[in-house]
């Protein structure tokens, strides 16, 4: 069917955009809440599904068999994809969709230069501009995102892979591409705008080598504003604009995200970026080794002491962290803090803003095992609480309890500001071994005096607790 199925005037589809727009921005408010997301979510996929309904319903829109293709190609891989990834694994998953998103602007920008370019169209001066600007965008964030989802997938190593110049290359990669820009407008070629893409998705990957695995859930909302970026330029090229709406809004929140999980690291933009943080010198340097070589010594304590300091405790802040996630320990958490309750211990969350591989992992991860939100406490809050708290349970959380972000200016993580857990009477630590976290540095809250180890895989630690608990 090649034919118009259309019934609908531009004017109608236009109005259509408008509810479009108002339910992602209404979505994405309720986004803000762990109460309120779920049903944030579900109004903006109603948003889209508008957007994309009334826009294959324009008068101009054809080959109707190739939309339903695609269409029924994606749902399905979308489908299957969300369903099966793991909740640890979502930063990968953004990262891909990033990137088609990037790419499919790419697309858009060449394929409809070729339809405007000399002999057969005219490229108008604005239209050139927006083809040119999307596929240089869209490019650099779908190799880059690729790259990203290679590193957090383990496919590729996730420290920083630097070598001499590299900053000089990336630079001369951009001129390059700035070029064949020009070449393009200037020469009205599709050949320009094939250089073009070349030369960006070199970038993309040149750019996201240097940068750790740390660094990569920034790197990855920095490339989700791109692809936004890249999606309001093919809303241009093609005068459509739900996907003007749409890209700038995950233009907007790509870029807030990029700006707050800097901030909650203490680090700049430019430093995470070009700061090559996690390098093989702090990454390798293992923390049983450093232990024994600064004669630093650790106390270790079993399940039932834990449980018995636990059961008479008054006040419990429990800190979770990535290694919660690992574990999928959310469960028996949520039954150890209620058996504590119910014998009249007050438990609390501690949640730091960067705790996890993405903002908010905290959150989901307790909110799926229906933890009480109002025992949920942020870090600022949480922080005066705890020199007033018996025990501090880590619970797979390392880099942001790190005290030496907070006192050692030497410290790679220096200015950082974590859960201040080393000022609890007592903090347990719940971990496998005295590995680093994600940052790669030793962390001196394990070699505090108030502090004791609590070996072994979190869940199989939180189901011991429960039942030592249970017994006290
Ligand atoms: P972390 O520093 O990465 O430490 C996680 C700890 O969990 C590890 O030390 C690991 O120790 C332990 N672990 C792993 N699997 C475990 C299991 N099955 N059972 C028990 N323990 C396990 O985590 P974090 O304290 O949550 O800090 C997050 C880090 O990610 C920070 O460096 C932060 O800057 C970075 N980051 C986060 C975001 C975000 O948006 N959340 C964004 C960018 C960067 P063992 O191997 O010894 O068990």
């Amino acid at each position: 069917m090649t034919g118009p199925l259309a019934v609908v005037s531009n004017e109608v589809v236009n109005l259509m955009y408008v509810v479009a727009a108002i339910l992602f921005v209404v979505g994405i408010k309720r986004l803000s809440s762990p109460t309120t997301a779920r049903s944030g979510n579900v109004l903006a996929a109603v948003g889209m599904v508008l957007a994309v309904v009334f826009t294959i319903l324009l008068p101009e829109v054809a080959h109707y068999w190739l939309i339903a293709a695609g269409l029924a190609v994606g749902t399905v891989v979308g489908l299957v994809a969300a369903r099966q990834v793991k909740l640890t694994a979502m930063p990968q998953m953004v990262a891909v969709f990033n990137g088609l998103g990037g790419g499919a602007s790419v697309l858009v920008a060449v394929s409809e230069y070729r339809r405007l370019a000399p002999p057969d169209g005219a490229l108008a001066g604005d239209i050139l501009g927006a083809a040119l600007f999307s596929a240089l965008i869209g490019a650099i964030t779908f190799s880059g995102s690729l790259v990203a989802f290679a590193k957090l997938q383990e496919l590729m190593p996730g420290r920083p892979l630097t070598f001499v110049g590299q900053q000089a290359l990336n630079g001369l990669l951009l001129v390059g591409a700035l070029a064949a820009g020009i070449g393009a407008g200037v020469a009205e070629e599709t050949v320009w705008v094939y250089a073009l893409v070349v030369v960006a998705l070199a970038l993309g990957v040149l750019f996201v080598l240097p940068i750790g695995g740390a660094d990569m859930p920034v790197v990855i909302a920095f490339l989700n504003a791109f692809s936004g970026l890249s999606a309001v330029g093919a809303g241009f090229v093609l005068s459509n604009t739900a996907l003007i709406i749409g890209g700038t809004l995950v233009g907007a929140s790509g870029t807030f995200l990029t700006v707050i999980m800097s901030r909650a690291m203490n680090r700049s933009l430019a430093n995470v970026l070009f700061g090559a943080f996690g390098a093989p010198a702090a990454a390798d340097a293992g923390v049983g080794a450093a232990a024994s070589e600064d004669g630093k010594s650790y106390r270790e304590v079993d399940a039932e002491d834990c449980a018995v300091m636990l059961a008479y405790a008054s006040r419990v802040v429990i800190v979770p962290g990535y290694g919660l996630a690992v574990a999928q320990a959310q469960h028996n958490v949520r039954e150890l803090a209620d058996l504590l309750e119910r014998r009249g211990v007050d438990v609390k969350y501690g949640i730091h803003p960067v705790a996890g591989r993405m903002p908010g992992h905290m959150n989901v991860l307790l909110a799926e095992a229906n933890v009480p939100y109002p025992q949920l406490r942020d870090m600022e809050d949480i922080n005066p609480e705890l020199p007033r708290t018996d025990v501090a349970l880590v619970i797979g959380a390392n880099d942001v309890t790190n005290p030496a972000a907070r006192d050692n200016p030497e410290s790679p993580l220096y200015g950082m500001p974590i859960l201040n857990v080393d000022q609890a009477t007592n903090v347990v630590v719940l971990k496998r071994s005295m590995s680093p976290g994600f940052a790669g540095i030793d962390n001196d809250l394990f070699y505090r005096p108030n502090t004791a180890m609590l070996f072994g895989d979190a869940k199989a630690s939180v189901e011991r607790l429960v039942t030592a608990v249970k017994a006290a």
